[in-house]
């Protein structure tokens, strides 16, 4: 009664959908660091959602951008996560896929405001993580299974990061959706445990890989939260059939954006600096299609991390992009670069549906209540 069909998922548009969403951008832009910066290339308008900037001495500026917020370098770790996180760890709750990614080029901040542990700028996936689990106490209805999975891409392989011997994981696909076959999918029942897990995957993110010479900057961190959701069937009497709603949240710390060059000082063969930007390549590729009503292809399959965000990307996401930016001089053409990236994911219209499928498992319990109970009442 449970294995085919317990993984036949229905995808159901919820009532309530609002018919147009768009993917949601949000630009931090980080304090100066403390020598080798000139600032002054960004000015944040009053309204908070307008960025301006401007080359070194000019007094016109050179492009001038809206974004649905753009936090400035006063912005604390808690208004980043109450603006771009917290409504998509909400719909997640509710059987709804979920992305963050943090765009922008090394040292802009990506990994900062991701993953940080430090007591007074906690991130936004240790966030995430403890909203979870203080909604799932709370909740009184429901009973939750969380896993959780931490992958690194790397030159278009897939390296499990909590087991690092899985070095050459392979994307698939089913009714669920795509996701990486073989990763290690670790139940996680509270903050702490899901802690242990990044640090465990981020130590070997910086040891065991670094022979492959995957150092952080050049490869994609995800961490992957599914949350399972199904109605408890303790005290549930009624016929009804009760359903599981699998919602899937993806965190992403992408590659620095900066243009690899194959230089002497980054020791690069030129084979090794496409492949290594391949996936980013493809991810700006993928964006310009989706922002695009009249593209007809979207070229997913073309890198493992578009593969991989194909949900995120395809439309069947809340999806919020976090671009990294610093406000110095020396990085104003990166800067550009990735504030033309956000405008254009602007564009990216999406249509989420709540992940929804009989609970077999639980209709199963029912029904053997009930044949319990009609037994009982036949033998009086
Ligand atoms: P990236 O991951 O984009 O390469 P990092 O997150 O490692 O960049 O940030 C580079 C440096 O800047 C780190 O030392 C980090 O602590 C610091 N930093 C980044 N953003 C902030 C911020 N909003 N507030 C304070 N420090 C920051
Ligand atoms: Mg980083």
């Amino acid at each position: 009664l449970s294995t085919a069909a317990d993984t036949a998922a229905t995808r159901r548009p919820a009532s309530g959908d609002r018919p147009e969403e768009r993917v949601k951008v949000f630009v931090r832009v980080r304090p100066p660091k403390a020598e080798g910066e000139t600032q002054g290339a960004l000015r944040i308008k009053p309204d908070g959602r307008g960025v301006v900037v401007y080359r070194e001495h000019a007094t016109i500026p050179s492009s001038d951008f809206e974004f649905d917020r753009v936090l400035g370098p006063s912005a604390s770790q808690s208004d980043v996560y109450h603006a771009a996180v917290k409504p998509i760890v909400e719909d997640v709750l509710n059987g709804y896929n979920g992305t963050l990614m943090a765009y922008g080029q090394t040292g802009a901040g990506k990994t900062y405001s991701l993953s940080s542990i430090a007591a007074d700028a906690i991130g936004m996936i240790p966030r995430a993580a403890a909203e979870i689990f203080s909604h799932i106490e709370q909740d009184k209805v429901h009973e939750y299974t969380v896993y959780m999975s931490y992958v690194q891409l790397y030159m278009e392989l897939i390296q499990d990061l909590l087991r690092p011997e899985s070095e050459n994981l392979q994307i698939r696909e089913n009714e669920g959706g795509v996701f990486v076959g073989g990763v290690h999918q670790q139940e996680v029942s509270n903050i702490t445990q899901c802690l242990h897990l990044l640090h465990l995957g981020d130590r070997n993110r910086t040891t065991a890989f670094t022979a492959l010479n995957a150092h952080s900057s050049r490869s994609h961190a995800v961490v992957m939260l599914t949350v399972i959701k199904r109605r408890s069937v303790a005290g549930n009497g009624d016929a009804e059939i009760q359903r599981v709603k699998v919602g899937k949240l993806f965190l992403v710390d992408l590659a620095g954006s900066e243009r690899l060059k194959k230089s002497k000082s980054t020791g690069l063969r030129a084979s090794e600096a496409k492949s290594i930007n391949l996936s980013l390549t493809t991810l700006g590729m993928c964006i310009n299609a989706r922002a695009d009503p009249n593209a007809t292809h979207v070229p997913f399959r073309d890198s493992k991390l578009t593969r991989l965000l194909q949900d995120s990307l395809g439309g069947n996401a809340k999806t919020s992009l976090l671009v990294a930016a610093c406000d110095a001089h020396e990085h104003v053409e990166e800067t550009l670069q990735s504030l033309s990236f956000g405008q254009r994911a602007m564009c990216v219209r999406i249509q989420a549906v709540v992940n929804e499928r009989v609970d077999y498992r639980t209709l199963h319990a029912e029904m053997v209540a009930a044949l319990e109970t009609k037994d009982r009442k036949s033998s009086l």
